[in-house]
């Protein structure tokens, strides 16, 4: 089924559909072919610049890909040198959900396989206020904090299962053109923090509460808009399984930039954009030298940390400035460390911990992988990733071992070596994913998507799934849909 709308329809389509976000498109559509071929530009090669730049290929129009690295990928990003025997490292997108429509879509397109991610069985762990807690199936949890009677002994997933997840029924289709209903508005005025005392969370739960999802999202629990973190965990509670690309993901991106071969120039970050009615010119710097590129219409797909670095001429529309300047982007460190042989399976534990020491979460990351050596990984984000990211990296990995050895002892035993990726100082992204404070949903998600006359924006920033590939996916779609549709 072919989406051609007239213009004049679309526009209409369009502000009818600003409730916080424009409308997403149906994975079963496709573009339809371009009546005339068109020039268009890309910005960014990650999955979204690369799927709009497919799409419109596709269609018969003739696009130009411009990449400020020497690689496609953006925030997939794998890691192999230096790994023996097949080990490598995820320093971005790793899991894909069943729930991933988009992009189980473009990984079946592309002929790229996926294997479902076993979970390892073993004991999980918590590292609370210096105590190591065990989770042994069945036995009530002895907590080092205080809790109301009714709380007592209840594991993190059922504190999770009375406090949150009754509140995510309400939460509806989070892709519809309309969302967030009336009676949810309410929670983006509140911090996700707030929102658990007001569930009637007593402190100890809170603390509890605050560990794993609500760490890993901006600057933690009291900073972020709990409709923020409410989306993303109903986002996951439909989860049934998931899924590894296999043999890393890059393969996928890697997938998409062949199927785009040199319509992609890498090595040339875009400095200005210039548009108008007729068209788009885009400035890039390279090795000192300036290169111009035109074209019919412009999509912009990359992170709105970026762009601060880009003049644009005319300015966009005071909306879309002030979402740009003051959409956050989390900050995540992860640390890899390789070690001898996967020691922790002897000990019975899957070595998942969830920890609320500096190093945040600890997690066996090769657990699909072939041979025998292991990869652990310290994923930790906001204040204590940014700590973290002030070290140097041999310090970083030092740290790293000590705060991990609390939790997986004899540790430093076993370890090899190291590295670890630091996302705020990555240029090209600044930051890993986009995240809310309280009340920026309401202000800022109805202008993110809007184009800016012959501007179109992607990135899955600007969509209902931030942070994931699917997003990036569906957000590239959608604006490859608005070039077909305004062309
Ligand atoms: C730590 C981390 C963990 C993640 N885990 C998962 C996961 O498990 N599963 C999942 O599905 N997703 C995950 N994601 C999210 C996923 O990686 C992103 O949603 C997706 O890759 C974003 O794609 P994008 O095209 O929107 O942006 P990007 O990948 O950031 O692509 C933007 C591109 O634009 C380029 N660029 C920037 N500025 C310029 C310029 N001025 N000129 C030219 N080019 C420019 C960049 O180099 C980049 O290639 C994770 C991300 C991170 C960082």
């Amino acid at each position: 089924m072919s989406e051609a709308i007239n213009r004049r329809t679309f526009l209409q389509r369009s502000f009818a559909a600003t409730a916080f976000s424009l409308a997403q498109p149906d994975l079963r559509n496709h573009l339809g072919n371009a009546g005339i071929a068109r020039k268009v530009i890309v910005i960014g090669a990650g999955l979204a610049g690369m799927v709009a730049a497919y799409e419109l290929m596709q269609a018969g129009h003739e696009v130009t890909v411009l990449e400020a690295r020497k690689r496609s990928g953006g925030r997939v990003w794998t890691l192999r040198d230096d790994y023996p025997e097949g080990l490598y490292a995820e320093a971005g997108a790793t899991n894909v959900f069943d729930n991933h429509a988009w992009t189980m879509k473009y990984l079946k397109l592309l002929g790229v396989a996926i294997d479902p991610m076993e979970s390892s069985s073993g004991a999980a762990l918590y590292y609370l206020r210096g105590k190591r807690v065990l989770l042994k199936p069945g036995n009530a949890v002895d907590w080092p904090v205080a809790l109301n009677a009714d709380e007592k002994g209840l594991s993190r997933s059922q504190l999770w299962a009375k406090y949150v997840i009754p509140m995510l029924k309400e939460f509806g289709d989070l892709e519809a053109a309309n969302w967030p209903p009336a009676s949810l508005k309410r929670l983006d005025q509140i911090s996700f923090a707030e929102f658990l005392r007001q569930q009637g969370a007593s402190p100890g739960a809170m603390e509890i509460l605050k560990l794993g999802l609500a760490d890993q999202l901006g600057d933690g629990a009291e900073a972020t808009s709990a409709l923020n973190l409410l989306r993303e965990a109903a986002l996951r509670a439909t989860v049934k399984q998931a899924f590894y690309i296999r043999g890393g993901s890059d393969t996928f991106t890697k997938a998409f930039a062949a199927k785009l071969g040199d319509r992609i120039h890498y090595g040339l970050p875009v400095v200005r954009i210039e548009h108008d009615a007729r068209g788009v010119r885009v400035m890039c710097q390279q090795a000192g030298h300036q290169k111009t590129f035109t074209a019919d219409s412009l999509i912009c797909a990359i992170p709105f940390s970026v762009p601060k670095n880009v003049t644009v001429s005319p300015g966009f529309s005071p909306a879309k400035q002030q979402a740009i300047a003051q959409l956050g982007n989390t900050s995540v460190v992860r640390v890899f460390l390789q070690t001898r042989k996967r020691f922790w399976l002897d000990e019975g534990l899957t070595a998942a911990a969830t920890t609320d020491l500096p190093i945040m979460t600890a997690y066996d990351k090769a657990h699909y992988l072939p041979g025998t050596r292991g990869m652990l990984e310290a994923y930790v984000a906001g204040a204590k990733a940014r700590k973290l990211a002030a070290l140097s990296a041999d310090e970083r990995l030092s740290f790293t071992v000590k705060q991990m050895e609390l939790v997986l002892p004899h540790l430093s035993q076993h370890y090899e070596g190291g590295a670890s990726v630091c996302w705020d100082q990555e240029e090209w992204t600044r930051g890993a994913y986009a995240w809310f404070k309280p009340g920026q949903m309401e202000t800022l998600l109805p202008h993110f998507a809007q184009p800016e006359g012959r501007v179109h924006f992607a990135g899955d920033h600007l969509s209902p799934w931030p942070g994931w590939m699917n997003g990036a996916l569906q957000s590239g779609y959608r604006a490859a849909r608005e070039v077909m549709q305004a062309t």
